[in-house]
């Protein structure tokens, strides 16, 4: 289900030399006919797996919801920031402009990158939820593509394995109004019209 629904999205396979896709090693490209014009570039992102300090040790989650943040500073930054104890700060991932991505933590793991929150009644979102993080100020930049669909590439086997529908996916405003504004309407709009075409 997941594969159909990726080369739906992303209906090339990457190149050899390519980054991989997290999931399943590319095929060996067949060699083109003479003549045939050279594929499109691969969809696929570079997907860095890295493990942050900055989780609840010995405590699991099962995500209900997925948390969109935005990071003003750069990805680098970002992801050096995630890293550092001292920062107590943590996504699940966080997503570069040209869309490479760091994983930080799996799905299970309760990262904190929600803080004081509660939706629809529950409080302490970082017990329920993933948190994804753009680079950039999405009010004063929009979303590359990439971003976008890098995005999509990283949440929905998530959205798959977990069955989070698509009402599910919030920005931190909604859960912190007030103390938090990230990220732009617009990247979640955009975000969701990317999976649409995609998800169940
Ligand atoms: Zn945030």
């Amino acid at each position: 289900m997941i594969l159909a629904l990726l080369r739906r999205l992303f209906p090339v396979s990457p190149a050899v030399g390519a980054p991989s896709s997290p999931t399943a090693p590319p095929p060996a490209p067949k060699p083109a006919p003479a003549g045939t014009p050279s594929p499109a570039p691969s969809r696929y992102y570079q997907q860095t797996n890295r493990h942050t300090p900055n989780i609840s040790p010995g405590r699991t989650i099962y995500p209900t919801h997925i948390i969109l943040h935005h990071s003003s500073g750069s990805y680098n930054g970002s992801v050096s920031w995630c890293l550092d104890p001292i920062s107590k700060v943590s996504y699940h991932c966080i997503i570069a402009r040209n869309g490479k991505r760091t994983v930080l933590a799996p799905p299970t793991a309760r990262t904190w990158h929600a803080g004081v929150s509660s939706w629809q009644g529950r409080k302490n979102c970082n017990d329920f939820s993933i948190g994804v993080s753009w680079e950039g100020d999405t009010y004063t930049t929009p979303l590359s593509e990439d971003a976008i669909l890098s995005a999509v590439e990283y949440l929905l086997p998530i959205l798959e394995d977990f069955d989070i529908p698509l009402k599910n996916i919030l920005r931190h405003e909604d859960i912190a109004p007030g103390r938090k504004e990230d990220c732009s309407p617009a990247a979640q709009s955009a975000l969701l019209a990317a999976l649409r075409k995609v998800a169940p």
